[in-house]
C-alpha cells in the first residue's frame, strides 16, 4: 500500500541538495502504487508531480500536491532481429544501470550517454545527449500513463517531437504523463558515434585507432570525470543553461567584433554558440558569488559548496542572464527545471 508523507524535504532526493519541500510526498514502486497515487490525487482534488532522480530540477517553491517518487525498475531484452536488439527498461531504472545492461550483452547505441545521471523516465523528457549522440538516436517507444485518467498510451518517436534537450513532455504534455516504460533498438554489431571531436582526441592519445566498445565506455568515464563535478562532492544538476541557437546575420555581427567565437551551423538559417563560452566570456566562469558559482572547469554547470540556498542560486542564474545578454544579445534559457 502507498504511504502518503506531509510536508517531506525534496532537497535530499536532487543532487543540487537544497530547495523546497513537498505539500505530499510518496515513494511509487510499482504500477499498482501508481494507480493507487493517481486516484489519490483525484479523490483528492491533488495535482500530481514526478520526481526521477533529481538531478536535472531545481525546486526553488513548495511543490503543491503530490509528488510521486518513481523506484519502478526492470530491464529486458523484449524481441530482436538479424540487426538489432529492442530493450526495455522501466523508468525508474537508473539511466547508467541500464547502459551498463546494454554494454554488458555487447549491444551498441548508448555509449556515448554513458555515466549521465538520473533514470531513464526522464532521459525521453529532455532528450539527453552528449558527445555527439542523443536518446533520439536510438529511441524506439515509450509508454506512458495519462496522470488524470491513469490509461495508458503509447508514443513513438516522431510522438515525442525530440530537439535539442526537448520534447513533447517538456512542453504541450509538460506534467501530463508519466513515463513509464522506454524501449530502445540497439545494434547487434558495433556502431560506434565517433563524430565528437573531444572524444575520438581521447582515443588517439590512448592510441587506440579501431577502439572496442569497453574503450569508448572508458574513455568517457574519464572525460567525463575531468570535466563534471561530482554531486556528491560539489551539488549541481549539470548543464544549467542550454547552447544558444542564433540567425547567421546575429552570428556575422557578433564574429566583426569577438573573431574567436566558437559556433557551428544548425540547419541553414541558425547558428549554434556554446553557452560555456558566452559565459566564459562575460568572465563568470569560477568567480565565486559566496557559496555559488559557474564551474571552474565547465562553466555551463551552476556548483554550490554545499551552503547555498536557492535564493543565491537564483541570483546567479540572472546575473548570468543578464551578463550574456547585455554583451551578447543571446537569451540564455536555463536546461534545469526550476520548478
Ligand atoms: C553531473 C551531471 C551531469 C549531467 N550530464 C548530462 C549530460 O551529459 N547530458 C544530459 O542530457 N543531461 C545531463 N545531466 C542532466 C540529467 O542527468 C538528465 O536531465 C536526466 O535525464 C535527469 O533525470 P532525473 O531522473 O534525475 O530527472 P529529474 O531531475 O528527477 O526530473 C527532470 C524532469 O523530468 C520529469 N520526470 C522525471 N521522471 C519522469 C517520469 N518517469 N515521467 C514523467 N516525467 C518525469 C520531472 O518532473 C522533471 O520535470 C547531468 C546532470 C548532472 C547532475
Amino acid at each position: 500500500m502507498l504511504t502518503i508523507e506531509k510536508n517531506k524535504s525534496l532537497a535530499p532526493y536532487t543532487t543540487m541538495k537544497i530547495g523546497a519541500a513537498a505539500e505530499f510526498f510518496a515513494l511509487v514502486g510499482s504500477r499498482e502504487d501508481l494507480s493507487e497515487a493517481i486516484a489519490w490525487a483525484r479523490d483528492h482534488k491533488k495535482p500530481l508531480w514526478v520526481l526521477g532522480g533529481g538531478s536535472n530540477v531545481l525546486i526553488a517553491k513548495k511543490i503543491k500536491g503530490l509528488v510521486i517518487k518513481n523506484e519502478i525498475k526492470g530491464k529486458e531484452i523484449i524481441k530482436q532481429d538479424k540487426d538489432y536488439a529492442f530493450v526495455e527498461a522501466k523508468s525508474g531504472e537508473l539511466w547508467s544501470k541500464f547502459v551498463n545492461f546494454t554494454v554488458e550483452r555487447g549491444l551498441s547505441g548508448l555509449e556515448n550517454l554513458f555515466l549521465i545521471y538520473g533514470t531513464v523516465g526522464a532521459a525521453p523528457i529532455q532528450n539527453i545527449g552528449a558527445y555527439g549522440v542523443e536518446l533520439k538516436d536510438s529511441f524506439y517507444h515509450l509508454r506512458a500513463v495519462d496522470l488524470k485518467t491513469g490509461h495508458e498510451k503509447i508514443f513513438a518517436r516522431s510522438d515525442c517531437r525530440f530537439g535539442y534537450r526537448d520534447s513533447i513532455f517538456k512542453r504541450r504534455l509538460k506534467n501530463k504523463y508519466f513515463i513509464y516504460s522506454v524501449t530502445m533498438r540497439l545494434k547487434k554489431s558495433p556502431a560506434f558515434n565517433l563524430g565528437y571531436a573531444p572524444l575520438r582526441e581521447k582515443l588517439q592519445e590512448k592510441g587506440l585507432t579501431h577502439p572496442e566498445q569497453r574503450d569508448i565506455i572508458d574513455a568517457i568515464q574519464e572525460i567525463r570525470h575531468s570535466k563534471l563535478p561530482n554531486p556528491v562532492v560539489l551539488p549541481n544538476a549539470g548543464s544549467f543553461f542550454k547552447n544558444a541557437f542564433i540567425s547567421r546575420a546575429h552570428f556575422r555581427e557578433l564574429q566583426k567584433k569577438y573573431p574567436t567565437i566558437p559556433s557551428w551551423p544548425e540547419g541553414r538559417t541558425k547558428m549554434k554558440i556554446p553557452a560555456g563560452w558566452l559565459i566564459e566570456a562575460v568572465g563568470l566562469k569560477g568567480r565565486k558569488f559566496g557559496p555559488v558559482r559557474m564551474y571552474e572547469k565547465q562553466a555551463l554547470i551552476l556548483v554550490h559548496d554545499g551552503r547555498a540556498d536557492v535564493k543565491q542560486v537564483l541570483a546567479l542564474v540572472r546575473k548570468v542572464k543578464a551578463a550574456v545578454k547585455r554583451k551578447f544579445a543571446i537569451d540564455l534559457e536555463e536546461e534545469v527545471n526550476i520548478i
